[in-house]
């Protein structure tokens, strides 16, 4: 069994995103209990890491909070001033879909050190390899905007930190939640030293983003590549569209880094996706991503918690994440049963039609 980074801060938990209230017959509420993005995702999943054994074959790093000079390489000032002013008069709305509590500012900034500080032990020569437990999440943030529960952009934070203060060229992230990264592609739109893939449902969220067409612009033409699935893919689909284009693309671009944003809500039981992704299917994507970034990258590979809703399925998507990355099976049962979905006839046109577009850019794929 392979040992790797353990990122977490108990304070994670103290981002309080409220409760989901409806307004119903013009002035009726109904309460129907905690925002999705709550502190039991992030509890749970690190009991089930405790409980199964993996924890304690992990090496543990507490976080520092990232500073305002770490947050200025993807965000603008006003948008920090603006975090930190909603915070101050405590309100919950943050952003459109984003929602925190009067500490949320600052558990932010712990989630964006969080991720840097997963960089920091991949550039290192001893483990290489993390897997970060952060929340909010980040990848719907823009350089200028809160949103979709995520306050600042982790992921992308992460990698300016890794071309900035160790000197890289090339960055790759790659993008497995089940809704689009918007915020991480318009930070990355024109850059060509950072490579962003994402597989997603398609027109899902945020409506209108994730387009095959969204290629990048100007020195970043190219290097940005929306993969949009059919709700409903399974296992074998998110293989497929692994193997025909996600591997095949960053063998190409030869990262020095590997980034994941690894949303666990592509999984066969989330309240915010229809797609069908088992521990199975979770443990074939970090696994194949670990062992690309073992041949591409000198094992250089993070591992960033983004989305993932399901409160009984999450612990168990997230295990099988870090059971590929640790190229082991731990001692617990799932106790559902999910019917596999096939590779069809929808999904092998999506495929195809990514590979039309990307070619261009992209030799032989
Ligand atoms: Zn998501």
């Amino acid at each position: 069994m392979k040992s790797i980074g353990f990122v977490f801060h108990e304070d994670y938990v103290k981002h309080d995103t409220g409760e989901q209230v409806y307004v119903v017959g013009g002035n009726e509420t109904l309460n129907v209990g905690l925002e999705f993005e709550n502190h039991f995702r992030v509890r749970y999943i690190k009991e089930m890491l405790e409980k199964s054994g993996l924890l304690a074959k992990m090496k543990t790093f507490v976080p520092e909070p990232a500073t305002d000079r770490d947050l200025l390489r993807v965000h603008t000032q006003r948008h920090i001033d603006n975090m930190k002013e909603t915070a101050r008069k405590g309100l919950r709305v943050f952003g459109p879909e984003a929602y925190g509590c009067p500490v949320s500012e600052e558990i932010a900034r712990l989630s964006a050190g969080g991720a840097m500080k997963a960089v920091d032990i991949a550039m290192d020569n001893e483990v290489k390899q993390a897997y970060a437990l952060i929340r909010p999440p980040g990848h719907h943030a823009t350089s200028d905007q809160a949103m979709g529960f995520c306050l600042y952009n982790n992921v992308a934070i992460a990698a300016r930190y890794a071309l900035d203060v160790y000197g890289l060229e090339r960055v790759a992230i790659v993008d497995w939640d089940v809704h689009h990264g918007n915020g991480t592609q318009d930070i990355f739109y024109h850059d060509k030293n950072v490579l962003f893939i994402s597989v997603h449902e398609d027109s899902y969220f945020p409506a209108n983003t994730g387009k095959i067409e969204e290629v990048g612009e100007g020195e970043g033409e190219g290097y940005n590549v929306n993969i949009p699935l059919p709700s409903g893919t399974g296992n074998a689909g998110y293989q497929y569209a692994f193997e025909q284009l996600v591997l095949p693309i960053l063998e190409k671009y030869e990262p020095q880094l590997l980034l994941i944003s690894a949303g666990q809500d592509p999984n066969c039981m989330d309240p915010l996706s229809r797609m069908v992704v088992t521990r199975e299917g979770f443990r074939y994507m970090a696994k194949v991503v670990r062992e690309l970034a073992e041949r591409i990258c000198d094992g250089r590979l993070v591992i960033l918690q983004e989305g993932g809703y399901s409160l009984p399925y999450l612990p168990i998507a997230t295990l099988g994440v870090i059971e590929g990355l640790m190229d082991c099976e731990a001692d617990f049962r799932d106790p559902h049963s999910v019917p596999e979905r096939p590779v069809t006839q929808e999904l092998w046109e999506a495929i195809f039609a990514c590979k039309k577009i990307f070619s261009q850019y992209w030799n032989n794929i």
